[in-house]
């Protein structure tokens, strides 16, 4: 199963938001980071998407029952 979703990442400093699929997601905001802003953790997956990821795999897991 190839199951690779796009993660919405955005970047305040740059005023950017991009798509990355999940599995060069780390990469890409480590890469990102890196070359723009000295390592500084400035790109970060969406903060809603991430608090929505959260509710998922709660419900996923019968957390919300
Ligand atoms: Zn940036």
């Amino acid at each position: 199963m190839t199951d690779d979703p796009q993660v919405p990442v955005v970047c305040p400093e740059c005023g950017t938001e991009t798509e990355v699929a999940l599995s060069a997601l780390a990469e890409t905001i480590e890469g990102h980071n890196e070359s723009r802003h000295d390592g500084e953790a400035c790109a970060q997956v969406d903060p809603g998407l991430a608090a929505e990821l959260q509710d998922l795999v709660a419900e996923d897991m019968g957390l919300l029952d």
